[in-house]
């Protein structure tokens, strides 16, 4: 694996791709390697036929399928001689594959599609495993192109060599002739192909692939379900290969090479496939602003106490809350108001204007030092809120700090991983890890302010093990009904 410096990722696809008989393109620029990539990999394959063809716009048939057979035209049938090209081949790589005209693709897209070619009267089954497509670009819009493109189930882009040392060994120190450490046979793969089909998807590949379709619908990102089909019996043969009991989530990684169709949307699949598969479906994010959603709802709510009772100056009108004084300076701009402050007879005879008064306002909220002026109810609403999420950041972080082995040893065993995709999962674990803390020291932070204390909240013990596998009920509504209880209390916008 040495010999493709970089291709890591692209080598261990293109082996899933022949293992799992879909085809694979590469979307980048020329002179990327990679036509000594597919051959490489074909000569994996034992009496592995390699056929490769750069097309034009003015390819003909017969270059790709083979020449008219003149002895079956003399007896009026149109048969070609299909040996050495496409329809014979166990591995294709077709560089400029949407260049392809009318005439090529109809056939084109039968091999891909039935694993047939027409050869005159006579229907051939073609022994190919995988078609590797190159291209420079992706298709115009063009329905049969789309067609064409959509065959492709893993879809890399490839450009030239990163880092330097990588490109001083490309060209000053040839490595020796390429030799497959391993060959495989045909049966073998099949056999592979055929033993897949029993292996079993864990609960949460299910939750991840459930929550990732409903992520990416979102952003406006639509995938077939013939798509999702093939995807998972691409897992399952991944799984099955690396000798693994059953598709896991560090299996669901390999989600991000084959989702994505318009390149931009490459970078946000791989993010969010690796955000569901690290923490198990699960949005620390989600649960981050359920967190600072609650922490503005506190301030709004101590904010808006005013911390003497105000009048209006001009009309008599008096305030409780900073919201009615807003209200208020919204219809008369020009009013100015008094502040009754208890047991002080100097501030009730100041006149303020409305931005003097704000500004006294915030110091006496300041001078006054305690915060604890909610009322007992929404002290009620609010103990009750950070403790059912303290509750579930708990819960999750317990989980994370039980799976991080885990999921080193998974990752381990799962021999389709590249090492950036191994060391980036972990990184974005222990992020996770700690945020969870973070999100954690914040509930704990407005839980023990005063006004606000409730007793302290313990995780759960019992019910940790089963969260593993199932998700942690999401009170996200609750919240989410909560602030908009807070909101129509306060007016707010
Ligand atoms: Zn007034």
């Amino acid at each position: 694996m040495d010999y493709f410096k970089e291709r890591e990722a692209e080598i261990n696809g293109s082996l899933l791709a022949v293992l799992s008989g879909e085809n694979l393109l590469f979307l980048g620029p020329p002179g990327t390697a990679k036509t000594q990539l597919a051959k490489n990999i074909c000569q994996s394959i034992k009496g592995g036929n390699f056929y490769n063809y750069l097309l034009t716009s003015f390819s003909t048939p017969e270059e790709i399928f083979g020449p008219l057979s003149l002895k079956a035209l003399e007896e009026d049938e149109f048969r070609r001689k299909i040996e050495g090209c496409l329809p014979t081949a166990h591995i294709a790589l077709l560089d400029e594959i949407f260049k392809a005209s009318s005439a090529i693709l109809n056939s084109l897209l039968t091999i891909l599609n039935e694993h047939k070619y027409h050869n005159g009267r006579e229907i051939v089954d073609v022994p190919l495993l995988s078609v590797f497509g190159a291209s420079n670009e992706l298709p115009e819009e063009d329905e049969s192109l789309e067609a064409l493109y959509d065959r492709f189930l893993f879809r890399y882009r490839l450009a030239y060599i990163q880092d330097d040392e990588n490109f001083r060994t490309l060209l000053f120190r040839s490595p020796e002739d390429f030799t497959p450490c391993i060959q495989i046979s045909v049966s073998e793969i099949e056999e592979v192909r055929r033993s897949a089909k029993s292996i079993p998807v864990d609960s949460d590949v299910e939750m991840i692939i459930t929550e990732l379709r409903k992520n990416l619908q979102l952003q406006e990102i639509e995938i077939s379900d013939r798509r999702w089909k093939k995807v998972i019996q691409v897992l399952k043969v991944a799984a099955c290969s690396s000798g693994c009991p059953a598709v896991d989530r560090t299996t669901a990684l390999l989600l991000q090479h084959m989702l994505w169709n318009l390149p931009e949307e490459r970078e946000t699949i791989r993010k969010t496939v690796f955000e569901l598969a690290v923490s198990g479906g699960i949005s620390t994010e989600k649960m981050r602003h359920e967190a600072e959603d609650l922490q503005a709802a506190v301030s709004i709510a101590l904010k808006n106490e005013l911390p003497a009772k105000a009048v209006c100056d001009s009309c008599g009108e008096e305030f409780h809350l900073r919201q009615e004084i807003e209200v208020h300076h919204i219809s008369h701009p020009n009013h100015s108001y008094i502040l009754r402050i208890e047991g002080s007879s100097e501030g009730s005879s100041r006149i303020y204007p409305y931005e003097n008064l704000i500004r006294e306002i915030d110091n006496l909220h300041e001078n006054a030092g305690k915060k604890s002026t909610l009322s007992p109810a929404q002290k009620e609403i609010f103990e009750k809120e950070f403790g059912v999420l303290g509750d579930r950041v708990k819960h999750v972080k317990y989980r994370f700090e039980e799976e991080r082995e885990l999921l080193r040893q998974l990752m381990e065993a799962n021999i389709w991983l590249s090492t950036l995709d191994r060391n980036e999962a972990l990184l974005l674990h222990d992020a996770r890890n700690i945020e969870l803390s973070e999100i954690d020291a914040l509930i704990s932070k407005y839980q023990s302010m005063p006004g606000l204390q409730s007793k302290q909240v313990q995780p759960k013990q019992q019910s940790i093990k089963e969260d593993a596998k199932v998700s942690v009920p999401d009170n996200g509504n609750s919240v989410n009904g909560f602030m908009k209880g807070i909101g129509s209390r306060f007016k707010l916008k």
